[in-house]
């Protein structure tokens, strides 16, 4: 067998300005070209080196050989007749597929991205972690999504949500630089406020979070109003009791002053009845949130129904009664495969 060199690529669309400098020094380059670069890749968007008209050929060709531009190509497109919601499969440099959608709002676009290639927590109603996990993204492959979107739309991308395939948290320095770079004022430049990061509580993490001094909106998957039943609908449950998650999120509010997110699936049978709203109520009694029902999407897998229309307004009612801020998800794309890690289950079985 031929002794092959393996060459160290660099992923330079997950560097910061900064390090996009210091590369740029280590190969004989003038540091100047790295804001260059940085512009082409994070406001232009380009998906080629080819693109970047002010660098030289000689460079260009330099940097298709030891950084390729890590792109996503578009592998499939559904768009929702019901409201315009565009769910895209995408293809990542090794093979792997991750989905994202677009969901358009009166007060502007935003874009759920995944986190990971498939999941290990192992909710029990959702798609994304019938497989396990694969591997988690890369910083570019996150922003890439965005980046893609915001391209194939010819329209600004406003808001985004890591609420797609995959636990941000199980993937969290590649997330914090993922943030950085999405917020950075010399690239897309993103509001911090609009972006939303979703996690099912990993603890530690969320202590963590608090301290990285950012104006995001944490989200919290709490999807039941007791240990007992967050148990059966949530195996991280068994790492980070209810009250543990609850005791983070309040550290969290307390250093960030940030209003907390709790997202609350509705599982008819298991977690929706008023004895629950009630609990969930005395849980989350003085605390600066609000609270996200999600009637639960149905998927093959599992035979959990979604809580009918009635219930789930009484379930409302019976918060807001006890203070509670409460909406229910607008349930976008009905038809095209709603739930989480649909598309690409049906592309994986071909
Ligand atoms: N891992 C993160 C983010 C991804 S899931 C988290 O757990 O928060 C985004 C949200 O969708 C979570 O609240 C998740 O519990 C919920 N979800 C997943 N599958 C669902 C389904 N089939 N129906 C309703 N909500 C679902």
């Amino acid at each position: 067998m031929e002794n092959k060199l393996v060459e160290k690529v660099t992923d330079i669309k997950s560097m910061t300005l900064d390090e996009l400098k210091a590369y740029m020094t280590e190969i004989g380059e003038k540091p100047f070209r790295a804001k260059q670069i940085y512009e082409w890749i994070h406001v232009h968007l380009v998906t080629s080196y080819d693109e970047m008209t002010n660098v030289s050929k000689a460079l260009r060709e330099k940097l298709k050989e030891c950084a390729p531009l890590t792109t996503l190509v578009q592998e499939d497109l559904q768009i929702s007749r019901i409201d315009g919601t565009r769910k895209y499969l995408f293809c990542l440099p090794d093979g792997n597929m991750v989905e994202s959608v677009l969901m358009r709002y009166e007060h502007g676009n935003s874009v759920c991205i995944s986190s990971q290639v498939g999941c290990r927590m192992g909710c029990r109603f959702c798609a994304s972690t019938l497989d396990g996990l694969v591997r988690g993204l890369t910083p570019a492959e996150m922003l890439d999504q965005v980046y893609r979107i915001q391209s194939d739309i010819g329209e600004r991308v406003s808001n985004v949500v890591v609420m797609g395939t995959g636990e941000p948290m199980d993937n969290y320095d590649h997330l914090i630089r993922f943030i950085t770079l999405l917020t950075d004022a010399n690239g897309l430049n993103i509001s911090q406020r609009n972006l939303t990061v979703s996690t099912c509580g990993i603890v530690p993490r969320i202590y963590d979070l608090a301290k990285e001094n950012l104006q995001i909106t944490l989200a919290v998957s709490l999807h039941a109003s007791s240990q007992e039943t967050r148990m059966k609908l949530m195996p991280i449950a068994k790492s980070y009791d209810i009250h543990e998650v609850l005791d983070a999120v309040s550290d969290y509010i307390d250093t960030t002053k940030r209003r907390v997110t709790f997202e609350y699936s509705l599982v008819g049978g298991v977690n929706d009845t008023d004895e629950d709203a009630k609990k969930l109520a005395g849980l989350l009694d003085g605390l600066l949130c609000h609270v996200n029902l999600i009637p639960v999407n149905p998927i093959k897998e599992r035979d959990y129904v979604q809580s009918n229309h009635e219930r789930v307004v009484a379930f409302q009612k019976k918060l807001e009664k006890f203070g509670i801020n409460v909406t229910i998800r607008r349930e976008l794309g009905r038809d095209i495969d709603g739930a989480c890690g649909q598309l690409r289950r049906r592309h994986m079985r071909g």
